[in-house]
């Protein structure tokens, strides 16, 4: 047989390559970042457009290179970092590699301009696709600014593969956050198409964390040292209170370096045991300073997983430093364990047993028709929902007579099928209906038994709800009398902006959206002004977990989140009119089977399964 193994051309192994390095716009942002830091720069800045998929873009001031190391810079393996197998075990560097200029140049058009400080002229070198198409001497700044364009030109499948600009912006700002909170000597400016979304000014780490993530982390720190032979821990943690849902502001770093470590993570969610609730993840910012030579950083190409020699070691002293901490700052006592900022629902089921709601419902109300009546009911639950107005219009006597029900004899009915309810006007059931285990609204239907989950059924009738009101705009907005003043991060502002147009359909008001302090003017009906802040931070927490990149619409999205997270919840009692507004809201609702979560909101159980049960 003839030989067959051929040996590929370097512009092939150069792409294979790149594929390692280079998964989406958020490595080009890392790799370059690093480099930058790498070189000494004191200020760095990022440009980025359209998600990085037009341009990537990184200026430094650092040593910049000659024009020698400027066209050997896009060589595969070509360093200046280490220089032997030894240099290894002892990295001061974030790149070491030399396989990251090359992998994007393989796979991009790349403009670079730099020079060194005893150069009166710099480089300029341009490159498509591994290829050098151009260079020249040219006048530029000490420095090196590297412009990465068309990336994945050459690799359309992976350009397809690359998702929409929100998501991938959202990427390229984690990549941003990793480098920045690890180097707050070094001034940073990120701009994404054309407007400064960070200016981080030299700082310390406090400081730095703050500008990073909104002023409201300032009260929210907790300091972490720790001092052993085998490790230094420095850092921060977020007090207990402030743990999320979701994950987003967990960081170690190692020897500066971000790294992940889900073994680490257990030692500081250990350490937190008994503090927060075990689905809530502790905020931390915590730097660990180890020898280099008892880290590998060598274990996987990205590099953000280490091995450390003595893992166990560093485990206890972590966490025994963070508990340490938590102890010392008297964070637990002041701690109310009761208080579950969760259940600060804003929807007034909740402690309402006593005040009757005032319910109007409209069994056909449909809400993707936009002629829904002005005056007529709509599935809102608007009386119980207005907490925090009913305390201004205290004694103002608000003219709470609204329709009642008028009453549907279902028992009486004939065969129900497919619907409960027949969809006429004005019918709504009246009948009889207990709470069972604070979970469930039982009621009688001619064939047997209706057993509704509340919280499922309640986020269907949410999520029409708003789904109706983003589609049709006309959610009814609560002016709030003193505008609520939040603090967002950069990030999570640029979020806010994204979806402004849907919130405001459902009745969010904002000013003052481009400073870090935002005002709520207006909220929707049913959100209570003590839930505003929570209900936001989870509307960006649920965007950032990836309902950008979800194939559904945003509208249908954050009608989603809003239910979720604006639903009764099992466990809460509910009076009576409220169980009876529950019924029959849900079979108001276009698909009253399914939470928008495809989950079963009720179940029948018929006088068949009751009798078998006596046979
Ligand atoms: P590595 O960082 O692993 O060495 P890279 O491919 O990222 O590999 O970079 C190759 C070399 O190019 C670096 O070792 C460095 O000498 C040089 N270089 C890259 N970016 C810069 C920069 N911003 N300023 C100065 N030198 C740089
Ligand atoms: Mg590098």
């Amino acid at each position: 047989m003839a030989d067959i193994i051929k040996l590929l051309p370097d512009h092939v192994a150069n792409q294979i390559a790149a594929g390692e390095v280079v998964q989406r716009p958020a490595s080009v942002v890392k790799e370059l970042l690093e480099n930058a830091v790498d070189a000494g720069a004191t200020s760095i800045k990022l440009i980025v457009k359209d998600g990085g998929k037009a341009l990537i873009q990184v200026v430094d001031n650092g040593i910049g290179m000659s024009e020698t190391d400027a066209r050997l810079s896009f060589e595969r393996h070509a360093t200046s970092k280490i220089s032997n197998a030894q240099d290894l075990f002892n990295l001061q560097t974030k790149g070491f590699r030399g396989e990251a200029l090359a992998s994007i140049a393989a796979i991009a058009h790349v403009d670079m301009q730099t020079r060194t400080e005893n150069a009166e002229v710099g480089t300029h070198i341009k490159i498509e696709g591994s290829k050098i198409v151009e260079q020249e001497v040219i006048a530029t700044p000490i420095g090196t600014s590297i412009a990465v364009k068309n990336l994945f030109f050459n690799i359309p499948a992976r350009r397809n593969f690359l998702k929409s600009n929100q998501v991938e912006l959202r990427h390229i700002t984690d990549e941003f956050h990793r480098v920045a909170l690890v180097h707050p000597s070094i001034e940073f400016h990120f701009y994404n198409n054309g407007s400064e979304i960070f200016n981080l000014p030299r700082a310390k780490h406090r400081q730095r964390i703050t500008h990073v993530f909104g002023s409201k982390m300032t009260d929210r720190l907790v300091p972490v040292n720790e001092e052993t032979e085998m490790v230094r821990i420095s850092g921060y943690v977020c007090k207990p209170e402030f743990a999320k849902k979701s994950r987003g502001e967990q960081f170690f770093f190692a020897n500066d370096r971000f790294i992940k470590s889900p073994y680490l993570h257990h030692a500081v969610v250990a350490s937190f045991e008994g503090l927060i609730k075990p689905e809530l993840y502790p905020g931390y910012f915590l730097y660990l300073e180890v020898d280099p030579s008892s880290i590998d950083i060598n274990i996987h190409p990205t590099k953000t997983e280490v091995k450390f020699d003595d893992e166990n070691t560093i485990y206890a002293i972590l966490r025994s430093a963070v508990k340490h901490s938590l102890g010392q700052f008297n964070v637990a006592p002041i701690l109310d364990f009761e208080h579950d900022p969760n259940l600060d629902t804003p929807y007034a089921y909740k402690e309402k047993g006593m005040v009757l709601p005032k319910v109007t419902v409209n069994p056909a109300f449909n809400p993707f028709q936009e002629t829904s009546e002005k005056g007529t009911a709509r599935p809102t639950y608007q009386k119980t929902s207005v907490k925090g107005w009913e305390e201004l219009y205290k004694g103002l006597d608000v003219d709470s007579d609204t329709e009642g029900f008028s009453s549907l004899e279902i028992e009486s009915e004939t065969e129900v099928q497919g619907t409960l309810y027949p969809e006429t006007e004005t019918e709504t059931y009246s009948g009889t209906t207990f709470q069972l285990q604070r979970k469930y609204v039982v009621s009688t239907i001619k064939s047997g038994m209706l057993v509704i989950h509340q919280n499922r059924a309640h986020e269907r009738i949410l999520f029409e709800k708003f789904l109706g009101e983003i589609t049709v705009k006309e959610g009814v907005s609560q002016q709030l009398l003193f505008p609520l003043e939040l603090s967002f991060s950069n990030q999570d502002r640029t979020i806010l902006k994204e979806i402004h147009e849907s919130l405001s359909n459902v009745g969010f008001a904002f000013e003052a959206l481009d400073q870090e302090t935002v005002k709520v003017t207006g909220v929707p009906l049913v959100v209570s002004e003590s839930a505003i802040g929570t209900v936001l931070d989870r509307l960006i927490a649920d965007y950032k977990e990836g309902f950008g990149e979800a194939p559904v619409s945003q509208a249908e999205q954050l009608a989603k989140t809003l239910a979720r997270n604006l639903a009764v919840r099992s466990g809460e009692p509910l009076d009576e009119e409220s169980q009876l507004a529950l019924v029959n809201d849900l079979f108001a609702c276009k698909e009253p089977a399914l939470s928008p979560f495809q989950k079963l909101t009720y179940t029948i159980i018929s006088e068949g399964d009751i009798e078998k049960k006596f046979s």
